[in-house]
């Protein structure tokens, strides 16, 4: 049975191969790229008629590609956006107020919704720990079983909270990438791979992210995103609705993305420096910023194409400004989990350029996206 429009389908990025949604595809079958979702035309109306509607992300229901699951959502969205301590023209959207207390659950109740709609029989997921816990959360929701793959050192407080959703916890010894390997050899016939970094519909949801900036704003974008890039998951999201709200006039530039990474962990940034459109090697050292330490990010290309097309920049933290951007945020009254830190971070370094502070909008806005409660405390 068609459960989708005939024309809705993942395609593949590099050669063009379409695969049904139906068919719990999560890279190319022909040649194991990343797949984009092909077919969907989104309407996004206007800040006029928006003004009515619940204070969630399905506000934005006809610019996302499954709709909404009324018994599934938990209310996600719409987060608070407040002013930055002692940087003027600069804004902190906090996504960490989200249900599962992390920007994930903006891609995992769009991509469980799809998965009920699909009646899979299971999910499964690999995660540094804010992926799988909103997966694991959504999936409680929805009564579809999951078991999420984390990496052995991934924090307590987020095992304890994937357990009392009543996932099933695989810690895997060794890398993140040690993770995504155990899982995917894991996957079995009717098995969901809920996949923050494959799936499509998970950009689609963490693009509710500007949606969101764009309308509280009143209808503009700041000139700067500052946004973490491991997975590069809000990056990407990110840019598909600046894409998707030029398209569609209601806004007449893009801003610059600046993408922020751990310099022990720096594939993008060292890529964007040497020209290179592909992630560079790097091997990745521990950091505190877990939670961007991706070595070898899947749509790595993607995320450097979309920051050179919008003019932005990557640059990198060190763990010391984290540690630091991290203690002013909770002088602040913020408590953050440290990865959450790092675009502040790059913003208090100097390393982020916003330009003189527009007369209308924000210089730069810059996302809180993981609670501190369920991380590892710093170590200093
Ligand atoms: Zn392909």
């Amino acid at each position: 049975m068609k459960l989708f429009p005939s024309a809705m389908a993942l395609r593949c990025a590099a050669c063009g191969h379409q695969h049904p949604l139906e068919d719990l595809a999560w890279r190319c079958a022909a040649c194991g790229g990343v797949l984009d979702l092909a077919g969907f035309t989104p309407v996004i109306p206007p800040a006029s008629v928006l003004a009515g509607r619940p204070a969630t992300l399905w506000r934005y229901a006809g610019a996302l590609p499954v709709a909404e699951p009324a018994d599934i959502s938990l209310g996600e969205g719409m987060t608070p956006l407040i002013g930055a301590p002692g940087l003027p023209g600069v804004l902190l959207k906090i996504d960490y107020l989200m249900p599962t207390g992390s920007f994930k659950d903006r891609g995992a109740v769009v991509l469980t919704a799809l998965a009920r709609q699909l009646a899979v029989r299971r999910m499964i997921a690999d995660s540094s720990g804010n992926a799988g816990t909103a997966i694991a959360a959504y999936g409680a929701r929805a009564r579809i079983p999951c078991e999420v793959y984390v990496p052995a050192a991934t924090s307590a407080g987020k095992v304890a909270q994937l357990r009392a959703y009543g996932a099933t916890v695989h810690q895997v010894p060794g890398s993140r990438e040690d993770t995504a390997a155990a899982m995917q050899a894991a996957g079995q016939p009717g098995t969901f791979y809920a996949s923050h970094v494959y799936h499509p519909f998970f950009l689609h949801g963490t693009k509710t992210y500007v949606l969101e900036l764009w309308e509280q704003l009143g209808g503009r974008l700041p000139a700067v995103l500052v946004l973490p890039a491991g997975n590069g998951t809000l990056v990407l999201g990110a840019y598909v609705a600046c894409r998707e709200l030029l398209t569609q006039g209601l806004i007449s530039q893009v801003p610059r993305i600046a993408a922020v990474q751990a310099a022990a962990c720096a594939p993008l940034a060292s890529a964007f420096q040497r020209g290179l459109a592909a992630p560079d090697s790097v091997d990745s050292k521990e950091t505190i910023a877990e939670g961007i330490a991706i070595a070898r990010p899947a749509r790595g290309a993607q995320i450097l194409a979309a920051v050179r097309d919008t003019g932005g920049t990557i640059v990198t933290v060190s763990d010391d400004q984290v540690h630091a951007a991290h203690a002013e945020l909770a002088h602040a009254g913020l408590y953050v989990e440290p990865t959450a830190a790092a675009c502040w971070a790059a913003l208090r370094a100097g390393l982020i350029d916003t330009g003189p502070v527009p007369s209308d909008r924000p210089g730069a806005v810059v996302p809180l996206c993981g609670s501190g409660l369920k991380s590892k405390p710093p170590t200093t």
